[in-house]
Protein backbone atom coordinates (compact mmCIF):
# COMPACT_ATOMS: atom_id res chain seq x y z
CA UNK A 1 0.00 0.00 0.00
CA UNK A 2 1.19 3.53 -0.74
CA UNK A 3 2.18 5.84 2.23
CA UNK A 4 0.48 9.03 1.10
CA UNK A 5 1.49 11.17 4.18
CA UNK A 6 4.01 14.02 3.17
CA UNK A 7 7.09 13.71 5.18
CA UNK A 8 8.54 16.70 7.07
CA UNK A 9 11.46 18.28 5.98
CA UNK A 10 13.64 17.59 8.66
CA UNK A 11 13.48 13.86 8.09
CA UNK A 12 16.05 13.50 5.31
CA UNK A 13 17.86 10.33 5.69
CA UNK A 14 20.70 9.11 4.05
CA UNK A 15 21.42 5.35 3.90
CA UNK A 16 24.38 4.63 2.55
CA UNK A 17 24.55 0.77 1.11
CA UNK A 18 21.61 -1.43 -0.52
CA UNK A 19 22.55 -4.43 1.13
CA UNK A 20 20.02 -6.00 3.56
CA UNK A 21 20.51 -3.80 5.86
CA UNK A 22 20.34 -0.40 4.39
CA UNK A 23 17.29 -1.54 1.93
CA UNK A 24 15.09 -2.98 4.77
CA UNK A 25 16.02 0.28 7.10
CA UNK A 26 15.02 2.20 4.54
CA UNK A 27 11.35 0.56 4.70
CA UNK A 28 11.41 1.21 8.49
CA UNK A 29 12.38 4.95 8.15
CA UNK A 30 10.05 5.81 4.98
CA UNK A 31 7.11 3.80 7.26
CA UNK A 32 7.75 6.36 10.13
CA UNK A 33 7.44 9.23 7.85
CA UNK A 34 10.92 9.64 6.97
CA UNK A 35 12.34 11.14 3.48
CA UNK A 36 14.66 8.45 2.57
CA UNK A 37 17.53 8.64 -0.06
CA UNK A 38 19.30 5.29 -0.61
CA UNK A 39 22.91 5.58 -2.39
CA UNK A 40 24.43 1.64 -3.34
CA UNK A 41 27.96 2.12 -4.85
CA UNK A 42 26.77 -1.25 -7.72
CA UNK A 43 24.84 -0.94 -10.77
CA UNK A 44 21.52 -2.76 -10.39
CA UNK A 45 22.74 -5.75 -8.50
CA UNK A 46 25.27 -7.82 -10.98
CA UNK A 47 24.01 -5.08 -14.15
CA UNK A 48 20.60 -6.80 -14.27
CA UNK A 49 18.12 -4.83 -15.20
CA UNK A 50 15.84 -2.37 -12.92
CA UNK A 51 14.17 -4.20 -10.67
CA UNK A 52 10.67 -3.07 -11.90
CA UNK A 53 11.58 -5.15 -15.03
CA UNK A 54 10.79 -8.09 -13.08
CA UNK A 55 14.49 -9.33 -13.08
CA UNK A 56 15.17 -12.00 -10.08
CA UNK A 57 18.05 -13.87 -11.50
CA UNK A 58 21.00 -12.98 -8.95
CA UNK A 59 24.52 -13.26 -10.52
CA UNK A 60 26.64 -16.69 -10.43
CA UNK A 61 29.09 -15.28 -7.69
CA UNK A 62 26.14 -14.45 -5.00
CA UNK A 63 25.51 -16.38 -2.53
CA UNK A 64 22.55 -17.94 -0.92
CA UNK A 65 21.54 -17.22 3.30
CA UNK A 66 20.20 -18.65 5.26
CA UNK A 67 17.41 -16.92 7.56
CA UNK A 68 16.40 -17.82 11.07
CA UNK A 69 13.94 -16.50 13.29
CA UNK A 70 15.71 -13.01 13.66
CA UNK A 71 15.69 -12.24 10.45
CA UNK A 72 12.22 -13.43 9.80
CA UNK A 73 10.55 -11.39 12.69
CA UNK A 74 12.60 -8.46 11.16
CA UNK A 75 11.34 -8.70 7.67
CA UNK A 76 7.63 -9.69 9.37
CA UNK A 77 7.60 -6.53 11.28
CA UNK A 78 8.66 -4.22 7.90
CA UNK A 79 5.42 -6.19 6.28
CA UNK A 80 8.04 -7.71 4.07
CA UNK A 81 6.49 -10.96 2.17
CA UNK A 82 9.49 -12.97 0.40
CA UNK A 83 8.09 -14.56 -2.94
CA UNK A 84 7.26 -17.82 -2.49
CA UNK A 85 9.32 -18.59 -5.96
CA UNK A 86 12.21 -16.70 -4.84
CA UNK A 87 13.08 -18.74 -1.56
CA UNK A 88 13.68 -22.09 -0.14
CA UNK A 89 11.54 -22.85 2.78
CA UNK A 90 14.15 -25.36 4.51
CA UNK A 91 13.10 -29.08 5.45
CA UNK A 92 16.41 -29.48 6.82
CA UNK A 93 20.45 -30.08 7.09
CA UNK A 94 22.02 -33.17 4.96
CA UNK A 95 25.60 -33.59 6.53
CA UNK A 96 27.96 -35.29 4.13
CA UNK A 97 30.81 -36.93 5.15
CA UNK A 98 33.00 -40.33 3.94
CA UNK A 99 30.62 -42.58 5.51
CA UNK A 100 27.51 -41.30 3.44
CA UNK A 101 24.95 -38.55 4.10
CA UNK A 102 22.69 -37.89 6.97
CA UNK A 103 19.73 -35.98 7.05
CA UNK A 104 18.57 -34.04 10.36
CA UNK A 105 15.67 -31.31 10.87
CA UNK A 106 18.25 -28.68 11.92
CA UNK A 107 17.65 -25.46 10.41
CA UNK A 108 13.96 -26.73 9.24
CA UNK A 109 11.68 -23.97 8.83
CA UNK A 110 14.82 -21.45 8.24
CA UNK A 111 14.72 -19.87 4.69
CA UNK A 112 17.71 -19.85 2.45
CA UNK A 113 17.57 -17.39 0.13
CA UNK A 114 20.10 -15.28 -2.09
CA UNK A 115 21.50 -12.08 -0.39
CA UNK A 116 21.41 -10.40 -4.43
CA UNK A 117 17.50 -10.98 -4.00
CA UNK A 118 16.94 -10.41 -0.54
CA UNK A 119 17.80 -7.00 -1.09
CA UNK A 120 16.58 -6.88 -4.79
CA UNK A 121 12.85 -7.57 -3.11
CA UNK A 122 13.47 -5.51 -0.08
CA UNK A 123 13.96 -2.61 -3.23
CA UNK A 124 10.89 -3.65 -4.87
CA UNK A 125 8.97 -3.49 -1.96
CA UNK A 126 10.50 0.31 -1.65
CA UNK A 127 9.12 1.29 -5.21
CA UNK A 128 5.73 -0.31 -4.44
CA UNK A 129 4.95 0.90 -1.03
CA UNK A 130 6.73 4.30 -0.69
CA UNK A 131 7.04 5.90 -4.50
CA UNK A 132 6.91 9.11 -2.61
CA UNK A 133 9.46 8.67 0.05
CA UNK A 134 12.08 6.55 -0.56
CA UNK A 135 14.73 6.92 -3.64
CA UNK A 136 17.21 4.53 -4.70
CA UNK A 137 20.42 6.15 -6.59
CA UNK A 138 22.55 3.42 -7.98
CA UNK A 139 25.97 3.38 -8.94
CA UNK A 140 27.02 5.88 -6.06
CA UNK A 141 29.87 5.33 -4.64
CA UNK A 142 30.66 7.31 -1.20
CA UNK A 143 33.51 9.29 -1.26
CA UNK A 144 33.68 11.01 2.51
CA UNK A 145 31.06 12.85 5.07
CA UNK A 146 31.75 16.17 6.59
CA UNK A 147 29.86 14.83 9.90
CA UNK A 148 30.03 18.87 11.62
CA UNK A 149 28.34 20.01 8.55
CA UNK A 150 26.18 17.15 7.93
CA UNK A 151 27.54 16.51 4.13
CA UNK A 152 27.90 13.47 1.85
CA UNK A 153 29.74 13.63 -0.87
CA UNK A 154 28.98 10.86 -3.90
CA UNK A 155 31.05 9.89 -6.90
CA UNK A 156 29.04 8.55 -9.95
CA UNK A 157 30.32 7.54 -13.42
CA UNK A 158 29.90 10.92 -14.70
CA UNK A 159 30.07 13.23 -11.60
CA UNK A 160 30.36 14.11 -8.08
CA UNK A 161 27.46 14.95 -5.93
CA UNK A 162 26.91 16.28 -2.48
CA UNK A 163 24.15 15.98 -0.26
CA UNK A 164 23.01 17.18 3.31
CA UNK A 165 20.88 15.03 5.83
CA UNK A 166 18.84 15.04 9.47
CA UNK A 167 19.79 11.38 9.64
CA UNK A 168 22.62 9.39 8.31
CA UNK A 169 22.47 5.66 8.31
CA UNK A 170 25.68 3.51 7.44
CA UNK A 171 24.73 0.52 5.89
CA UNK A 172 28.16 -0.28 3.70
CA UNK A 173 29.22 -3.54 4.97
CA UNK A 174 32.06 -4.70 6.98
CA UNK A 175 34.94 -1.75 5.10
CA UNK A 176 32.58 0.85 5.89
CA UNK A 177 33.62 4.24 4.86
CA UNK A 178 30.60 6.02 6.58
CA UNK A 179 32.97 3.92 10.27
CA UNK A 180 35.99 4.79 8.37
CA UNK A 181 35.47 9.28 8.14
CA UNK A 182 33.21 8.67 12.01
CA UNK A 183 37.02 6.83 13.25
CA UNK A 184 38.83 10.11 11.79
CA UNK A 185 36.61 13.32 12.61
CA UNK A 186 35.08 12.36 16.08
CA UNK A 187 36.65 11.51 18.81
CA UNK A 188 34.59 9.66 20.96
CA UNK A 189 34.41 6.69 18.08
CA UNK A 190 36.77 4.05 17.28
CA UNK A 191 36.10 0.19 16.49
CA UNK A 192 38.16 -3.32 16.14
CA UNK A 193 38.35 -6.14 13.38
CA UNK A 194 39.37 -8.82 14.05
CA UNK A 195 39.53 -11.86 10.92
CA UNK A 196 39.54 -15.07 10.69
CA UNK A 197 42.27 -17.34 8.62
CA UNK A 198 39.52 -18.11 5.91
CA UNK A 199 39.03 -17.47 2.44
CA UNK A 200 35.85 -17.93 0.29
CA UNK A 201 34.66 -19.07 -3.56
CA UNK A 202 31.17 -19.19 -4.62
CA UNK A 203 30.74 -22.21 -6.23
CA UNK A 204 27.21 -23.77 -8.69
CA UNK A 205 27.26 -27.70 -7.30
CA UNK A 206 23.80 -28.30 -10.02
CA UNK A 207 21.11 -30.48 -8.83
CA UNK A 208 20.79 -31.50 -5.51
CA UNK A 209 18.76 -34.35 -6.81
CA UNK A 210 22.41 -35.55 -8.82
CA UNK A 211 24.02 -36.07 -5.66
CA UNK A 212 24.67 -39.65 -4.54
CA UNK A 213 21.36 -41.22 -2.61
CA UNK A 214 19.85 -38.16 -3.26
CA UNK A 215 16.29 -38.46 -1.05
CA UNK A 216 13.28 -36.21 -2.86
CA UNK A 217 13.21 -33.51 -0.76
CA UNK A 218 17.73 -33.08 -0.49
CA UNK A 219 16.49 -30.27 -2.92
CA UNK A 220 15.03 -27.93 -0.14
CA UNK A 221 17.41 -29.09 2.55
CA UNK A 222 20.79 -26.94 3.52
CA UNK A 223 23.74 -29.21 2.58
CA UNK A 224 26.93 -29.21 4.59
CA UNK A 225 30.58 -31.17 4.24
CA UNK A 226 31.67 -29.91 7.68
CA UNK A 227 34.28 -32.90 8.28
CA UNK A 228 36.85 -31.63 6.48
CA UNK A 229 37.48 -29.02 8.56
CA UNK A 230 38.92 -25.96 8.02
CA UNK A 231 38.04 -26.76 4.43
CA UNK A 232 34.68 -26.68 4.21
CA UNK A 233 31.94 -26.40 1.59
CA UNK A 234 28.45 -25.22 2.71
CA UNK A 235 25.71 -25.11 0.26
CA UNK A 236 22.15 -23.75 0.36
CA UNK A 237 19.31 -24.09 -1.80
CA UNK A 238 17.95 -22.06 -4.56
CA UNK A 239 14.86 -21.72 -5.54
CA UNK A 240 15.17 -24.16 -8.34
CA UNK A 241 16.39 -26.49 -5.94
CA UNK A 242 19.86 -26.46 -7.21
CA UNK A 243 22.97 -25.97 -4.70
CA UNK A 244 25.01 -22.66 -4.46
CA UNK A 245 28.00 -23.52 -2.54
CA UNK A 246 30.34 -21.50 -0.87
CA UNK A 247 33.97 -22.80 -0.80
CA UNK A 248 35.99 -22.45 2.34
CA UNK A 249 39.47 -22.46 2.50
CA UNK A 250 42.07 -21.70 4.96
CA UNK A 251 45.37 -18.84 4.19
CA UNK A 252 47.65 -21.77 5.56
CA UNK A 253 47.42 -25.20 4.80
CA UNK A 254 47.54 -27.87 2.53
CA UNK A 255 44.39 -26.73 0.37
CA UNK A 256 44.54 -22.73 0.15
CA UNK A 257 43.20 -20.85 -2.98
CA UNK A 258 46.99 -20.09 -3.85
CA UNK A 259 47.56 -23.53 -4.64
CA UNK A 260 44.46 -23.87 -6.67
CA UNK A 261 45.41 -22.84 -9.85
CA UNK A 262 44.73 -25.76 -12.93
CA UNK A 263 41.89 -27.78 -13.82
CA UNK A 264 43.62 -30.93 -11.76
CA UNK A 265 44.28 -28.98 -8.90
CA UNK A 266 40.46 -28.82 -8.56
CA UNK A 267 39.38 -32.10 -9.43
CA UNK A 268 41.94 -33.20 -7.07
CA UNK A 269 40.32 -31.14 -4.37
CA UNK A 270 36.91 -32.04 -4.63
CA UNK A 271 37.85 -35.92 -5.11
CA UNK A 272 39.91 -35.66 -2.30
CA UNK A 273 37.60 -33.49 0.20
CA UNK A 274 34.12 -33.85 -1.27
CA UNK A 275 34.06 -36.96 -3.31
CA UNK A 276 30.38 -37.16 -3.45
CA UNK A 277 29.59 -33.80 -5.19
CA UNK A 278 30.75 -35.27 -8.69
CA UNK A 279 30.83 -38.60 -7.99
CA UNK A 280 32.89 -40.41 -10.35
CA UNK A 281 32.08 -37.28 -13.11
CA UNK A 282 35.03 -34.75 -14.35
CA UNK A 283 34.16 -31.67 -12.78
CA UNK A 284 32.33 -29.93 -15.48
CA UNK A 285 34.49 -27.05 -17.04
CA UNK A 286 32.86 -23.72 -16.76
CA UNK A 287 32.37 -25.01 -12.94
CA UNK A 288 36.38 -24.84 -12.44
CA UNK A 289 36.74 -21.96 -14.90
CA UNK A 290 34.35 -20.04 -12.38
CA UNK A 291 36.67 -21.49 -9.57
CA UNK A 292 39.81 -20.35 -10.95
CA UNK A 293 38.86 -17.06 -12.18
CA UNK A 294 37.03 -15.70 -9.22
CA UNK A 295 38.76 -13.96 -6.39
CA UNK A 296 38.59 -15.12 -3.07
CA UNK A 297 37.12 -13.32 0.10
CA UNK A 298 38.13 -12.74 3.20
CA UNK A 299 35.23 -15.13 5.11
CA UNK A 300 35.12 -13.95 8.75
CA UNK A 301 35.55 -10.22 9.93
CA UNK A 302 34.70 -9.16 13.21
CA UNK A 303 33.56 -4.92 13.79
CA UNK A 304 33.62 -3.94 17.38
CA UNK A 305 32.56 -0.52 17.43
CA UNK A 306 32.52 1.95 20.67
CA UNK A 307 28.95 2.98 19.81
CA UNK A 308 26.84 2.51 17.13
CA UNK A 309 26.05 5.96 16.60
CA UNK A 310 28.40 9.06 16.18
CA UNK A 311 27.25 12.53 16.94
CA UNK A 312 23.66 13.10 17.04
CA UNK A 313 22.58 12.26 14.00
CA UNK A 314 24.89 9.10 12.55
CA UNK A 315 23.99 5.51 13.13
CA UNK A 316 25.65 1.94 11.84
CA UNK A 317 23.87 -0.54 10.58
CA UNK A 318 24.60 -4.21 10.44
CA UNK A 319 27.87 -5.75 8.86
CA UNK A 320 29.17 -2.01 9.12
CA UNK A 321 28.17 -1.66 12.98
CA UNK A 322 28.71 -5.67 14.28
CA UNK A 323 30.25 -8.05 11.04
CA UNK A 324 30.76 -11.43 12.74
CA UNK A 325 32.51 -14.63 11.51
CA UNK A 326 29.76 -16.90 9.34
CA UNK A 327 30.40 -19.73 11.90
CA UNK A 328 26.92 -19.36 13.34
CA UNK A 329 25.49 -18.38 10.33
CA UNK A 330 23.91 -15.15 11.76
CA UNK A 331 25.26 -12.16 10.00
CA UNK A 332 22.48 -11.23 8.25
CA UNK A 333 19.98 -12.34 10.84
CA UNK A 334 21.71 -9.69 13.04
CA UNK A 335 21.75 -6.71 10.65
CA UNK A 336 18.19 -7.49 9.74
CA UNK A 337 17.61 -7.73 13.83
CA UNK A 338 19.33 -4.02 14.05
CA UNK A 339 17.09 -2.48 11.52
CA UNK A 340 14.26 -4.02 13.58
CA UNK A 341 16.18 -2.96 17.18
CA UNK A 342 16.37 0.71 15.52
CA UNK A 343 13.10 1.23 14.47
CA UNK A 344 11.19 -0.02 17.51
CA UNK A 345 13.07 2.54 19.71
CA UNK A 346 12.85 5.05 16.81
CA UNK A 347 9.02 4.78 17.69
CA UNK A 348 9.08 4.33 21.20
CA UNK A 349 11.44 7.26 21.81
CA UNK A 350 9.46 10.90 22.46
CA UNK A 351 13.38 12.47 22.91
CA UNK A 352 15.49 13.65 20.00
CA UNK A 353 17.49 11.93 17.33
CA UNK A 354 20.79 12.25 19.14
CA UNK A 355 18.41 10.11 22.50
CA UNK A 356 17.49 7.89 20.08
CA UNK A 357 20.73 7.14 18.73
CA UNK A 358 21.97 6.91 22.27
CA UNK A 359 19.43 4.11 23.95
CA UNK A 360 20.20 1.94 20.73
CA UNK A 361 23.50 1.72 21.06
CA UNK A 362 22.69 1.47 24.95
CA UNK A 363 20.52 -1.70 24.06
CA UNK A 364 21.68 -2.81 21.21
CA UNK A 365 25.22 -3.61 21.69
CA UNK A 366 26.17 -5.75 24.34
CA UNK A 367 24.10 -8.38 22.19
CA UNK A 368 25.91 -7.30 18.96
CA UNK A 369 28.95 -7.46 20.81
CA UNK A 370 28.19 -10.71 22.72
CA UNK A 371 26.81 -12.95 18.95
CA UNK A 372 30.46 -11.02 18.07
CA UNK A 373 32.72 -13.08 20.53
CA UNK A 374 29.88 -16.27 20.23
CA UNK A 375 31.09 -16.62 16.33
CA UNK A 376 34.66 -16.13 16.88
CA UNK A 377 34.20 -19.63 19.45
CA UNK A 378 32.92 -21.67 17.37
CA UNK A 379 34.81 -22.81 13.84
CA UNK A 380 36.42 -20.68 11.96
CA UNK A 381 39.95 -19.93 11.55
CA UNK A 382 42.80 -22.49 11.44
CA UNK A 383 41.44 -23.42 15.46
CA UNK A 384 41.36 -26.93 14.65
CA UNK A 385 42.08 -27.31 18.52
CA UNK A 386 39.44 -24.82 19.66
CA UNK A 387 37.02 -26.11 17.62
CA UNK A 388 37.77 -29.81 19.15
CA UNK A 389 36.93 -28.04 22.33
CA UNK A 390 34.33 -25.94 21.71
CA UNK A 391 32.26 -29.24 20.11
CA UNK A 392 33.06 -31.19 22.70
CA UNK A 393 31.84 -28.93 25.57
CA UNK A 394 28.37 -28.54 23.20
CA UNK A 395 28.25 -32.80 23.06
CA UNK A 396 29.14 -32.76 26.92
CA UNK A 397 26.23 -30.88 27.95
CA UNK A 398 24.13 -32.61 25.70
CA UNK A 399 24.96 -35.89 27.49
CA UNK A 400 24.53 -34.44 30.58
CA UNK A 401 20.95 -32.52 29.67
CA UNK A 402 19.91 -36.36 28.35
CA UNK A 403 21.04 -37.94 31.65
CA UNK A 404 19.99 -35.05 33.86
CA UNK A 405 17.93 -33.02 32.64
CA UNK A 406 16.53 -31.21 35.76
CA UNK A 407 20.18 -30.29 36.49
CA UNK A 408 21.25 -29.65 33.42
CA UNK A 409 19.72 -27.19 30.41
CA UNK A 410 20.25 -27.81 26.77
CA UNK A 411 23.51 -26.10 25.37
CA UNK A 412 22.71 -22.28 25.34
CA UNK A 413 23.76 -22.02 22.20
CA UNK A 414 20.92 -24.23 20.69
CA UNK A 415 19.35 -20.49 21.23
CA UNK A 416 21.14 -18.65 19.07
CA UNK A 417 18.32 -18.38 16.41
CA UNK A 418 15.72 -17.85 18.85
CA UNK A 419 14.16 -14.15 18.54
CA UNK A 420 13.27 -14.21 21.81
CA UNK A 421 16.63 -14.97 23.58
CA UNK A 422 18.91 -11.90 23.51
CA UNK A 423 22.38 -13.03 22.54
CA UNK A 424 23.97 -10.95 25.72
CA UNK A 425 21.81 -13.57 27.76
CA UNK A 426 23.14 -16.77 25.36
CA UNK A 427 26.73 -15.63 26.27
CA UNK A 428 25.63 -15.33 29.93
CA UNK A 429 24.47 -18.77 29.96
CA UNK A 430 26.99 -20.39 28.16
CA UNK A 431 29.59 -18.77 30.73
CA UNK A 432 28.04 -20.88 33.49
CA UNK A 433 27.33 -23.93 31.31
CA UNK A 434 31.25 -23.71 30.85
CA UNK A 435 31.90 -23.64 34.74
CA UNK A 436 29.69 -26.41 35.05
CA UNK A 437 31.36 -28.79 32.26
CA UNK A 438 34.59 -27.57 33.67
CA UNK A 439 33.59 -28.81 37.57
CA UNK A 440 32.56 -31.78 36.67
CA UNK A 441 35.46 -32.24 34.27
CA UNK A 442 38.16 -31.82 37.52
CA UNK A 443 35.43 -33.69 40.21
CA UNK A 444 35.83 -36.99 37.43
CA UNK A 445 39.17 -36.24 36.94
CA UNK A 446 39.51 -36.34 41.10
CA UNK A 447 38.10 -39.24 41.52
CA UNK A 448 40.16 -40.59 38.70
CA UNK A 449 43.20 -39.55 40.79
CA UNK A 450 41.49 -40.37 43.69
CA UNK A 451 40.68 -44.28 42.49
CA UNK A 452 44.42 -44.89 41.05
CA UNK A 453 46.13 -43.53 44.08
CA UNK A 454 44.21 -45.83 46.43
CA UNK A 455 44.66 -48.59 44.10
CA UNK A 456 48.65 -47.86 44.33
CA UNK A 457 48.43 -47.29 48.00
CA UNK A 458 47.02 -50.48 48.53
CA UNK A 459 49.67 -52.72 45.95
CA UNK A 460 52.18 -51.01 47.95
C1 LIG B 1 29.80 -16.63 2.16
C2 LIG B 1 28.89 -15.98 3.15
C3 LIG B 1 27.78 -16.68 3.63
C4 LIG B 1 26.92 -16.07 4.55
N1 LIG B 1 25.86 -16.78 5.02
C5 LIG B 1 25.03 -16.21 5.93
C6 LIG B 1 23.92 -16.93 6.45
O1 LIG B 1 23.68 -18.10 6.10
N2 LIG B 1 23.12 -16.32 7.36
C7 LIG B 1 23.36 -15.03 7.77
O2 LIG B 1 22.59 -14.52 8.60
N3 LIG B 1 24.41 -14.33 7.29
C8 LIG B 1 25.24 -14.88 6.39
N4 LIG B 1 26.30 -14.16 5.89
C9 LIG B 1 26.52 -12.76 6.33
C10 LIG B 1 25.67 -11.80 5.50
O3 LIG B 1 25.91 -11.91 4.14
C11 LIG B 1 25.99 -10.37 5.94
O4 LIG B 1 25.98 -10.28 7.33
C12 LIG B 1 24.93 -9.41 5.36
O5 LIG B 1 25.02 -9.38 3.97
C13 LIG B 1 25.12 -8.01 5.96
O6 LIG B 1 24.26 -7.11 5.31
P1 LIG B 1 24.63 -5.57 5.19
O7 LIG B 1 23.53 -4.96 4.41
O8 LIG B 1 24.95 -5.04 6.53
O9 LIG B 1 26.01 -5.52 4.39
P2 LIG B 1 26.31 -5.94 2.90
O10 LIG B 1 25.49 -7.10 2.50
O11 LIG B 1 27.77 -6.07 2.79
O12 LIG B 1 25.82 -4.68 2.03
C14 LIG B 1 26.53 -3.46 2.06
C15 LIG B 1 26.20 -2.69 0.79
O13 LIG B 1 26.86 -1.44 0.84
C16 LIG B 1 27.40 -1.17 -0.43
N5 LIG B 1 28.55 -0.25 -0.26
C17 LIG B 1 29.75 -0.52 0.31
N6 LIG B 1 30.55 0.56 0.27
C18 LIG B 1 29.85 1.54 -0.33
C19 LIG B 1 30.15 2.88 -0.67
N7 LIG B 1 31.35 3.44 -0.39
N8 LIG B 1 29.20 3.63 -1.31
C20 LIG B 1 27.99 3.08 -1.61
N9 LIG B 1 27.66 1.80 -1.32
C21 LIG B 1 28.57 1.03 -0.68
C22 LIG B 1 27.81 -2.53 -0.96
O14 LIG B 1 27.94 -2.54 -2.36
C23 LIG B 1 26.67 -3.41 -0.46
O15 LIG B 1 25.62 -3.51 -1.38
C24 LIG B 1 27.18 -14.74 4.99
C25 LIG B 1 28.29 -14.05 4.49
C26 LIG B 1 29.14 -14.66 3.59
C27 LIG B 1 30.32 -13.90 3.08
Amino acid sequence: MVNRTAPTESKHAIVVGCGPAGALMALYLAKMNWLVSVFERHPHYGQRPHPKEGSTLPSRRSYNIVLTDRGLQALQQAEVKLPKDQHILLQGNVRHSSKGAKFSSQFSNAVSINRETLAQILVQAGYDRFPQQISYHFEHHLETINCEKQLVYFNTPTSRKEETFNLLVGADGVSSQVRGAMTEQLDEFSYQQNRDQMMFKVCQLGPASKLPDADENWGQCFHTWPSQQPTTLLAPPSPDHSLTGVLILPQIGDWTFEKLNTHQDVEKLFQDKFPDVFEGQSLPLPFVQDLLTQKAMYGGITTTCSTLHGGRNIVLIGDSAHSVWPSLGQGCNVALESCQVLATIMAQEKGDLATILHRYTTDRKPDVDAIGRLSEQGFGGNRRAATRLFFTKILALMLLNRILPSFFQKPALFQISNAKVRFSEIERLMQIQNRQVSLITWSLLAIVLGIFGFTLAGIG
